[in-house]
């Protein structure tokens, strides 16, 4: 059995949650095991998850599990592991699974990949791919417990939707009160954007903007094309803007299909979080500029002059697509 935990918030599920199960399914093609959605948490409709490739979901519909608690969390997937005798465990590598994920493995005495970015090749043992050194490399890595735990980078694998339902059953954990130790007291969600980790289209900005005030630009670009916003570290060490748009070796890891860099340099450090990103586009008008060694695109200009042309081509484009 393949168990997959599949991460809700209200009922919604995220796409690396459908990416996770879908890499489920094609590994089960080859193993011939059956494909387990784990659901924790208050949520409704969780048959669709047969959708992506789940022959089963295992739903623990208690409202303690919706703040995602970590120790709890990992409770509940190893009593469903266990239950299902599970011999691989996939989730998607976000905040969530780097707390979660490592837990289960402890526990069920698991070999444990981290960030895997392809499926495994089973024709040698069972072996990982991942990106090690920042991405600058990739490890392969073989895991020989019986009991194997993936977490799959987000956008790293597609989505496979089908018509197929899945079968829904309950599963009750005996939690002790020790389970919930962390009390949450306020939550600041950020609203009607794609999450940064999960986001195709990005546009990032660093001290080359000069300041928040020219942020508009930027903003307006995002909006041309539903991307989401980034920046560099100075931007948000500065306040310049919030602390969890800061991509790079100390901030998020993100692998867009198009990241658009506007006045960011380039140093290592940053691009250690956004150079698995599938095209890479650069405006920056110093031609030294380290970026430009990264990029598929490469514009050297002033970002205040390209970056409102490049939004007005953009919106043309869009309008004469839907005209
Ligand atoms: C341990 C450590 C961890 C770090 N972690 C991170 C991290 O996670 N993420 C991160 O980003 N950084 C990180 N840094 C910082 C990193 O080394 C760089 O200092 C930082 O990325 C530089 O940010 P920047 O490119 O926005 O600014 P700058 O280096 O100041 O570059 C600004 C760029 O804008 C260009 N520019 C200026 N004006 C214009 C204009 N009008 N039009 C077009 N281009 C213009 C310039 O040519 C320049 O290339 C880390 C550093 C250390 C030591």
């Amino acid at each position: 059995m393949i168990l997959v935990y599949t991460e809700q918030q209200n009922g919604i599920f995220k796409k690396a949650a459908y990416e996770a199960i879908s890499y489920a399914a094609n590994i089960a093609q080859s193993t011939g095991a059956q494909v387990c959605a784990v659901v924790l948490g208050e949520a409704s409709g969780l048959e669709t998850l047969g959708n992506y490739g789940a022959q089963q979901v295992v739903h623990v519909n208690d409202a303690r599990l919706n703040k995602l608690e970590a120790k709890a969390c990992a409770k509940a997937i190893c009593s469903i592991a266990n239950a299902q005798q599970a011999d691989i465990i996939i989730f998607s590598n976000n905040n969530t699974a780097k707390a979660v994920a490592p837990r289960v493995a402890a526990q069920l005495k698991a070999g444990l990949v981290a960030g895997a970015v392809s499926l495994p090749d089973l024709s040698q043992g069972f072996v990982v791919k991942k990106s090690v050194f920042s991405g600058k490399a990739f490890a392969f890595v073989q895991i020989k417990s019986a009991i194997k735990v993936i977490s799959l980078t987000p956008n790293a694998y597609g989505v496979n939707k089908t018509t197929a339902t899945a079968t829904v059953s309950n599963h009750t954990i005996d939690f002790a009160s020790t389970d919930f130790a962390v009390k949450v007291i306020s939550e600041n969600k950020v609203q009607g954007i794609v999450p940064l980790g999960e986001a195709e289209l990005v546009v990032s900005g660093g001290r080359g903007l000069k300041g928040p005030e020219n942020w508009g630009i930027l903003e307006e670009l995002a909006g041309s094309i539903g991307a989401t916003l980034a920046c560099s570290r100075p931007v948000a060490d500065s306040h310049w803007r919030p602390h969890h748009e800061h991509v790079g070796q100390t901030g998020g890891t993100i692998r867009p299909n198009l990241y658009i860099a506007v006045g960011i340099s380039g140093a290592i450090q940053h691009l250690a979080g956004v150079n698995s990103s599938k095209t890479i586009v650069v405006i920056n008008k110093d031609a030294e500029a380290p970026f430009f060694k990264a990029a598929d695109y490469g514009v050297l200009g002033d970002a205040f002059e390209i970056v409102p042309k490049l939004t007005a081509a953009f919106k043309k484009m869009k309008a004469s697509q839907q005209g």
